[in-house]
């Protein structure tokens, strides 16, 4: 296990990966997660952003970029896993954000459908919301579950969401 996870109450999660080929001593410490994401949510962004480094995720090993040709190729078309932060399946496991952002769009499609029906928030807080969803937009920049924050601020917004001066 190539992966060292530190959470000793700072602000950031930080991660350093170590090469598994046997005496290399090669780590990186990548672009510290957020606190908020879990230890596998923190480990797989840790290894989206170690610039190089495979990953063999059959075996839970790291390698640095001199070894990397070590880690068997994953499958074509396999992706790397996302689990969502905060989103939990019937069993308590973190689900994937690609097919859970189509979950959430198809259920987006089929509630439209519903006629009129009311807004239940208030101008300030359709604006906060629309905030908070431009917050999720930049941390899952160029996921799916990303761009589906980013239409919906952009349809709050749209609807008068802004405040009134
Ligand atoms: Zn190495």
């Amino acid at each position: 296990m190539g992966i060292h996870l530190s959470r000793d109450g700072g602000a950031v999660r930080r991660v350093v990966l170590s090469c598994d080929v046997p005496g290399c001593p090669v780590q990186i410490e990548p672009p510290a997660a957020e606190r908020w994401r879990s230890d596998t949510d923190a480990s797989s962004w840790a290894r989206e952003h170690a610039v190089g480094w495979t990953h063999d995720s059959g075996r839970k090993t790291d390698y640095c970029p001199e070894h990397a040709a070590s880690s068997v190729p994953p499958a074509e078309g396999t992706v790397a896993p996302r689990p969502t932060a905060a989103a939990r399946d019937i069993n308590g496991n973190p689900v994937n954000r690609d097919i859970y952002a189509e979950q959430l769009r198809a259920q987006l499609s089929k509630e439209s459908l519903d006629a009129d029906t009311p807004t239940l928030l208030e101008p300030a807080q359709s604006h906060v919301v629309a905030r908070l969803l431009d917050e999720l937009a930049g941390v899952y920049r160029g996921e799916k579950i990303g761009a589906l924050a980013a239409e919906l601020s952009a349809i709050l917004d749209d609807h008068g969401a802004k405040p009134r001066r």
